[in-house]
């Protein structure tokens, strides 16, 4: 093993309390932090150590970056918004592992992880992934629209919960509009749909609809959008108070 370390970090979805204390260990012990400038901000700056912020687009030359600092014997800290293994920097890094010097391989490498988007953005609103769900990326340049079409057919086909990360993507801002188009020729238009934006940070906000009156517009870059299965469902509350959203643990068990 060589001298160096490197461990990539989950930060959570913003909120200090929903960083992990291995996290804050691995924090405050790196000489130092890799990653996204935001996230890295995030971070109380400790004497002595060095950040090294990066454009969010360059997550494979970053992660060689991070794995040539602790070739050299520096103990690194690479940083990912919520799960690092859940759309993010673990698999660039790994990417680059397994593409890269074979010296990286000897390294002291470990996953940190971390609360992802989805389950803040489930657990602000009841528990809508209480049964089957998955997870797709509308992220631009990593996959055709024709893969995301096929897993979101067969996804609405099998009765999965669904969650949508990096629903505005830059390029193709049409994209989550075309989304819902789609699923509404497979899903019912009383399907709940939740956006939960920017979960755990000052400007949270979260938007309870169904995906026949779903509003692409309401999808930016730090939104998460959780769409139910044929059995996710409202229970309404008094006083104007929001309603859970939940999806039953048992399939066809209609209370
Ligand atoms: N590794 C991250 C996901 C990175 S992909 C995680 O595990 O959460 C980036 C996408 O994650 C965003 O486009 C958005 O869909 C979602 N996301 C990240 N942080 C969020 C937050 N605080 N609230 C809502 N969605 C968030």
């Amino acid at each position: 093993m060589r001298a160096g370390r490197l461990r990539v970090v989950g930060l959570g979805p913003g909120a200090p309390e929903w960083i992990t204390t291995e996290a804050s260990e691995a924090l405050a012990t790196a000489t130092d932090l890799v990653g996204y400038g935001p996230y890295l901000a995030r971070l109380t700056e400790r004497p002595g150590q060095h950040r090294h912020a990066s454009d969010n687009r360059q997550e494979l030359e970053r992660a060689r970056f991070a794995l040539e600092l602790a070739t050299s014997g520096r103990n690194v800290a690479v940083v990912s918004g919520g799960d690092p293994g859940i759309f993010a920097m673990a698999a660039a890094v790994m990417e680059a592992i397994e593409t890269g010097e074979s010296a990286w391989r000897e390294l002291d490498i470990a996953v940190v992880p971390g609360i992802t988007a989805m389950q803040a953005a489930a657990a602000r609103i009841g528990a809508p992934l209480g049964h089957d769900f998955c997870a797709i990326s509308l992220s631009d340049n990593l996959k055709d629209w024709s893969i995301i079409e096929k897993r979101l057919r067969l996804a609405s086909e099998a009765d999965f919960v669904i969650a949508l990360y990096n629903p505005a993507s830059k390029a193709r801002p049409e994209r989550i509009g075309d989304v819902f188009v789609f699923l509404r020729t497979h899903k019912s238009a009383a399907t709940p749909v939740i956006f939960a934006r920017a979960v755990g940070r000052a400007d949270e906000r979260l938007t309870v609809t169904k995906l026949g009156d779903a509003d692409p517009l309401l999808a930016d870059m730090a939104t998460l959008i959780i769409i139910g299965s044929s059995e996710t469902r409202p229970i309404e509350r008094p006083g104007g108070a929001q309603p859970f959203i939940y999806t039953p643990r048992g399939y066809g068990a209609r209370a």
